[in-house]
């Protein structure tokens, strides 16, 4: 089992697919990917409630 997060989800249009065993690992990983593909400097708590809401169990 594991978390896993699909960006599009988010409402881009970005076939980048995260997974991880657990939120807090994930959250490292898409953060990674928001600073290169989207330029967005920093995941702050409002942004990671969001990625979260969409973090599906696969
Ligand atoms: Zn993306």
């Amino acid at each position: 089992m594991a978390r896993t997060f699909a960006c599009k989800d988010m409402g881009f249009e970005c076939n980048f697919v995260a997974r991880a065993k657990t939120d807090k690992d994930l959250l490292v990983k898409v953060a990674q990917h928001a600073r290169q593909a989207h330029n967005i400097e920093k995941v702050d708590s409002d942004m990671e409630r969001k990625v979260l809401s969409v973090v599906k169990d696969a």
